[in-house]
């Protein structure tokens, strides 16, 4: 049972509030998975430590070549936000879609990384983008890929209970690089996708200099479609290639049949004209269109 909530004002002060409870507090955001799991779990910790009021981690910035987006961003935040506009479309796209209006006010961008869940949609717009994230503990500070956060569906390396996500970063977007996000759904709201992918795509004129091709949910966080960005790379920019990386994108993709998210043959049936579509808006986007 929760029987404190606590504000700290710093990360310092939070991850010293995780460490005086050793293992019985963790970090809540805006608790729109957390509170669910506590209410499944009934004695998931006994404090919760709320980053809602350190300032720092409210913030969308440009820095130093890289958008660095803080712990409390939210998704609706992050929709509207100019710099993700302007160097981050997949990931704009993304969070606009995610749950309701009152879950995007509420929910976070690094929530969503740290829940595991493969089918998140801001952390599959985020694996195109190069993203790093940074962890504070009492040791210090350190960085790593987000692809290396995950630990299995659902299940997260990062732990809440001793390690505070306070950023995820990546590079800005250079001219003749584009990203775009589509997902499949059951509903236009209140519904995780049954399919997901992003793009990030960088020309050379008319030939593809280099792709990063996500696809979820498809194993333990988002995918690469590796077969199909080796393929592309060094290809005309043309719709007979843009189908062809579709096909080769179904040898990264194992589905589940679900009763929820479609069965699996339906899935695969669709991943490839996903594929096309996300890489046309993609290749649309670095031409500035
Ligand atoms: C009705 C409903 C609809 C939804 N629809 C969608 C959808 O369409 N798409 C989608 O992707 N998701 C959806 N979600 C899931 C959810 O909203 C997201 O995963 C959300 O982004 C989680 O963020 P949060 O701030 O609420 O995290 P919380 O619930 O506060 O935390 C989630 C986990 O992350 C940990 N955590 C949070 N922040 C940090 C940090 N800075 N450092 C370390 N650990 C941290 C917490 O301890 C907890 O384990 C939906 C949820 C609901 C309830």
């Amino acid at each position: 049972m929760v029987e404190n909530y606590v504000f700290p004002a710093t990360v310092s002060a939070a991850v010293t509030a995780l460490s005086t409870n050793r293992g019985r507090a963790r970090i809540i955001a805006g608790g729109t998975d957390l509170l669910l799991e506590h209410q499944d779990s009934k004695n998931l910790c006994d404090v919760l430590v709320d980053l809602t009021t350190i300032a720092e981690l409210k913030n969308i910035t440009e820095e130093n070549g890289f958008i660095r987006i803080g712990a409390s961003v939210t998704h609706a935040q992050a929709a509207k936000s100019e710099h993700i506009l302007k160097h981050a479309p997949a990931l704009a796209q993304a969070c606009s879609k995610i749950g309701s209006l009152q879950i995007r006010n509420t929910a976070t961008i690094v929530g969503n990384i740290v829940t595991g869940n493969p089918a998140a949609d801001a952390a599959v717009a985020l694996a195109c983008l190069d993203t790093t994230v940074e962890v504070t503990n009492l040791d210090g500070m350190q960085t790593m890929p987000l692809a290396d956060t995950y630990a299995g569906v659902c299940l997260s390396c990062i732990d809440s209970c001793c390690q505070v996500v306070t950023h995820v970063h990546f590079p800005v977007k250079q001219k003749n690089q584009g990203s775009a996000y589509l997902r499949m759904e059951q509903r236009k709201a209140l519904s995780l996708p049954m399919l997901a992918v992003s793009a990030m795509v960088a020309l050379d004129g008319d030939t593809f200099d280099w792709v990063r091709l996500v696809i979820a949910p498809v194993g333990a966080g988002p995918q690469r479609a590796l077969d199909a960005e080796e393929f592309l790379k060094g290809s005309l920019v043309n719709a007979e290639n843009m189908a062809k990386a579709g096909q080769l994108a179904r040898n990264h993709a194992v589905f589940r049949s679900s009763a929820i998210r479609g069965s699996k043959e339906y899935r695969m049936g669709v991943l490839p004209v996903f594929v096309e579509r996300v890489l046309q808006a993609a290749v649309e986007d670095a031409r500035g269109a």
